[in-house]
């Protein structure tokens, strides 16, 4: 058996300076004499959960009940109001928002006609709301609340699923609602997915290392399966299906909040056959 690795998979540039500002506020917390915090999980895995946990780093939704701290905003950020709520109770920010996210945020509150595409229930759906009160579309039939005549900007979600987007859109030009797009799912997100789709030509299954709660990571396995190729979405070297390791070429790729360490023992034990 054969495994190939694709030319883009792993910690994103927003991750990996998350996971760092994390690590280093909780460092400097320790130096003060201080509990250190995340705001809800800071990325979507729970390898990166156990690596803070094992720092110090406790996890919390707000200030309410707990000693006040160093707190490191999640990458996908998080509301105003839940931001303000933090500084008012006396806590430090150390603020891990994803660059990418912040510039939507900024798209979203310097619009004239805003509304956010993408599941309501994402964290960074909730974090970009939190900005500013705005509708939420994640279906076609969403569309429903708004009104035909006003010229709508949108926010997308940087994970959507391509499908989703495209079914959103083309419904819209069907009822007659106008929405212009502001910005794209991110470089790095569409950086992945290009390479699988590489990387699907030459594999006979794709395997995708990353959490069932990751978005982007769903969106590989999803994709790899649109692309004709059976696809498993593997969270720890544990869950290596069986059935994936009868084939010869095995394509391996990760999400975005996918640690190397995960990735190279999900690769480890794929090599190794190891049942
Ligand atoms: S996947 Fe994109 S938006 Fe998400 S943290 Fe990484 S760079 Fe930022």
């Amino acid at each position: 058996m054969k495994v190939l690795m694709s030319s883009s998979y792993g910690f994103c540039g927003g991750v990996r300076a998350a996971v760092r500002k994390a690590l280093e506020a909780a460092a400097r917390a320790n130096v003060l004499g201080l509990p250190c915090y995340v705001s809800g999980s800071l990325v979507h895995s729970s390898a990166v959960s156990a690596m803070l946990s094992a720092a110090g780093i406790k996890q919390i939704d707000g200030p309410d009940g707990n000693p006040p701290g160093i707190v490191v905003i999640r990458t996908h950020g998080i509301g105003d109001g839940l931001r303000k709520a933090f500084m008012d109770n006396g806590f430090i920010i150390e603020d891990a928002t994803c660059p990418v996210l912040l510039r939507n945020a900024e798209l979203l509150r310097s619009s004239s006609n805003p509304i956010l595409i993408g599941d309501s229930r994402h964290s960074e759906i909730i974090g970009l709301a939190g900005c500013r009160d705005v509708p939420v579309i994640g279906c076609a039939d969403d569309l429903c609340r708004l009104s035909p005549g006003i010229d709508y900007e949108a926010v997308i979600q940087t994970t959507l699923s391509a499908v989703t987007l495209e079914s959103i859109l083309a419904e819209a030009g069907r009822v007659g609602i106008s929405i212009r797009c502001l910005n794209s799912i991110c470089q790095a997100s569409a950086d992945r997915r290009e390479a699988l789709v590489q990387l699907a030509l030459e594999a006979d299954a794709i395997a995708v290392v990353g959490d069932s709660a990751s978005a982007n990571s769903r969106e590989l396995a999803e994709l790899a399966k649109r692309l004709g190729k059976p696809s498993f979405l593997i969270s720890s070297p544990e869950s290596v299906p069986s059935a994936l390791l009868e084939y010869d070429t095995i394509g391996l790729t990760a999400g975005a909040s996918a640690p190397d360490e995960l990735i190279a023992a999900v690769k480890r034990r794929i090599e190794n056959n190891d049942r």
